[in-house]
Parts: structure tokens; C-alpha cells; sequence
């Protein structure tokens, strides 16, 4: 087995409802996201991601831009708080509508699916050079102490 990884970092609004804790207000994380590709070492003469599982480079294009459009400076709201979802949305903030609760454990679930189909589809059209890539999973600091992580397929 063969992992490579990337570190990411966004701020985020979030509020968890029904949450007995301080988790109920509005509030904010610097988050820390690890995005985990396996696969096999590329080996193809002439390659320019000869060495390589693949390109941190192409792996940083696909998961800077879905932090970009979806998580970065934005709340990411459930879309059962339905009072909260039109104030945001009708002032014109940056929100994400999810249908689960804003945990770092389902924010994993979410984040792997949703950067699991973007890098298929690039490695099924050949945009990104790899040997088998796959995804392996996900990780999430809420907190420099608390984290999350998702791998569907442990090996
Ligand atoms: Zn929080």
C-alpha cells in the first residue's frame, strides 16, 4: 500500500441544532482538511509525474477548488434549519445547504463523496496521470484536537 496526502485549511461557520453544548451558536473553526490518495507509482518514460502516485499538483487543483466554492468563508447549514437557511441566503451570504448536521464526521462522509466522483472523473478522462489512484479517505480537524476521519474501504 502506497498513501500519499495533502493538507488544507478553510474557515468555516457552522451550529449544530438541538446541541446541548456550546455547538448550538453560530460559530467558527479553522478547519483542517487531509484528502488521502492511494495507488501505485507511476513509472511511464517521458511522465512528468514519473515517481509519483500523482501530481500534488492536480490533487490540489480538484480540492482547493471544491473548498473554494463550497467551504471556505462559508456556513454550511443543514437544510432542516430552515429560518436560518433563508436569513443567509436571503442577505446574499455564502452558505452551503447539506441535508445531515454539521459535524466533522458527516462533513468527512460528505467531502469524500463529493472529491471521491470530481477525481474519478479526472483520472477517467485521463486529465491527471496515476497508476490505480484511488481515494483512501478523508480527515477533518475541527479543532487542533479533535478530528474526524472516513475511509470506506480500509485496508
Ligand atoms: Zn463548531
Amino acid at each position: 500500500m502506497l498513501r500519499i496526502s495533502k493538507k488544507f485549511k478553510f474557515d468555516m461557520a457552522h451550529k449544530l441544532e438541538g446541541h446541548r453544548g456550546l455547538c448550538q451558536n453560530i460559530h467558527g473553526h479553522t478547519y483542517e482538511m487531509e484528502v488521502i490518495v492511494e495507488g501505485k507509482i507511476i513509472d511511464t518514460e517521458g511522465s512528468s509525474a514519473r515517481g509519483m502516485v500523482m501530481d500534488y499538483g492536480d490533487l490540489k487543483s480538484v480540492v482547493k477548488g471544491f473548498i473554494d466554492d463550497y467551504l471556505d468563508h462559508a456556513v454550511l447549514v443543514s437544510s432542516q434549519a430552515d429560518d436560518w437557511k433563508k436569513f443567509l441566503k436571503r442577505n446574499g451570504y455564502k452558505c452551503t445547504i447539506v441535508p445531515f448536521r454539521a459535524t466533522a464526521e458527516n462533513m468527512c462522509v460528505w467531502c469524500y463523496k463529493e472529491l471521491n466522483s470530481m477525481l474519478q472523473k479526472a483520472f477517467e478522462d485521463n486529465s491527471f496521470e496515476n497508476n490505480g489512484a484511488f481515494l483512501a479517505g478523508i480527515r477533518i480537524w475541527e479543532t487542533p484536537t479533535s478530528m474526524a476521519e472516513y475511509f470506506p474501504n480500509p485496508s
